[in-house]
């Protein structure tokens, strides 16, 4: 990991700093360049490289190598399932009230009508909800994310593709951050397609996959030569897919010591809450990994601008790609309006130690101090 060890990373549901698998599998492919599509020998290990990388992508969500396909990231992967059910002819989009833009932005361009899947005070998806939108007659697809972003908490899929197969519905699964954080079982879930990104789980950034189920049919999104098998043209980032592959090779291993580093989350929980903060989320089943809080009148941006003072990196719990802050869209879906300024995220992972936790929380503490010691004074 490049990030200094005098410093903390705990960021990962940003990006996930590279494997080492992964950096490997990267510098081996870019040291023998070549083009997948060409029929010389180098291509053709070059092409070995992408279905050996498939194979690995597929097999981290239980689905044979054919189910994948490679795009430049989570982004684009829940941009091509929209459109796909789109072409299949589905006539309006049922979205969870936290997903991440990726996929509340592109349902909104999609021309159809979007409904909102209201969630619990804990961040969980509404399912008598969903099973009544479903009986309004007319195909929908339904995208609920298998973990949020921003506080970790997984939704149930299983249960929501049980109502969205009885309405033959298309469910859409942004499985971004849950991948490489908890086993997942494409099949088990009962999704038609699922958006994965391999930033986010150890492999480098601009790569992601599509994986779709046999009811699923890919649309082809961008048009050129006949890569990925039609569905999506253009030259393939070979060394990032190989890194892809590794890091999804890789991250099974590590599954059992990231669950245990759910008390090290925990730990840190109970030293916050006991000096007042809320931690949000906090009743459902979340990745062992994340830990969203807030104290209230500590601006999240504040926060976060004190941590990295300290030599802490984190997110707040909302955080657009130009750097500002904006009050968390998902805190407020789970009726704390009154906290969404104030939410922040930590969120550690493969190389994350319980020191790291233990940095957070001193330097947390000890900024939340300052503010209180000054806003008493101003009182
Ligand atoms: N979906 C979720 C849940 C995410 O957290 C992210 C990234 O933050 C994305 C999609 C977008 O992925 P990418 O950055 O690979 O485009």
């Amino acid at each position: 990991m490049s990030i200094n060890r005098t410093s903390v990373y705990l960021d990962y549901n940003a990006t996930a700093p590279l494997r080492p698998e992964a950096r490997e599998a990267l510098l081996r492919a870019l040291e023998s360049p070549a083009n997948p599509s060409s029929v010389h020998a180098a291509g053709r290990a070059a092409r070995d490289v992408v279905e050996r990388a498939r194979a690995q992508v597929g097999a981290l969500v239980g689905v044979p190598a054919g189910s994948v396909t490679f795009v430049s990231g989570g982004t684009e992967a829940n941009a091509l399932a929209i459109d796909s059910a789109k072409a299949a002819g589905v006539q309006r989009i049922i979205i969870s009230a936290v997903e991440h833009d990726a996929v509340v932005e592109t349902a909104k361009v999609s021309g159809l009508p979007v409904e909102i899947l209201p969630v619990d005070s804990n961040g969980v998806a509404d399912l008598a909800w969903l099973a009544q939108a479903l009986e309004t007659p007319g195909k929908a697809l339904v995208c609920l994310m298998l973990a949020n972003n921003e506080t970790g908490v997984i939704q149930p899929v299983a249960e929501a593709s049980a109502l969205v197969r009885a309405h033959e519905s298309w469910l859409h699964v942004d499985a971004v951050q849950a991948a490489g954080k908890i086993a997942i079982d494409f099949s088990g879930l009962g999704a038609d397609t699922m958006a994965l990104s391999a930033h986010k789980l150890g492999g480098p950034q601009g790569v992601g996959a599509l994986v779709a189920g046999t009811r699923a049919a890919v649309t082809r999104r961008q048009h050129g030569g006949g890569q990925e098998r039609g569905r999506r043209a253009g030259t393939e980032n070979v060394a990032g897919i190989a890194a892809f592959g590794a890091a999804a090779l890789a991250a099974p291993e590590g599954l059992a010591s990231l669950a245990e580093q759910g008390h090290w989350r925990d730990a840190l929980a109970f030293r916050l809450k006991a000096e007042g903060a809320v931690v949000l989320g906090e009743g459902a089943q979340r990745l062992p990994q994340t830990l969203c809080f807030a104290g209230e009148g500590f601006g999240s941006e504040v926060q976060v601008m004190n941590l990295d003072l300290a030599g802490v990196m984190v997110s707040a719990g909302s955080a657009c790609s130009s750097g500002k802050v904006k009050a968390s869209r998902v805190v407020e879906a789970m009726g704390r309006s009154d906290l969404a300024p104030y939410a922040l995220r930590v969120s550690g992972g493969w190389a994350s130690t319980e020191a790291d936790w233990i940095k957070c929380g001193d330097a947390w503490l000890a900024a939340w101090k300052r503010i209180g010691a000054r806003r008493r004074e101003v009182a």
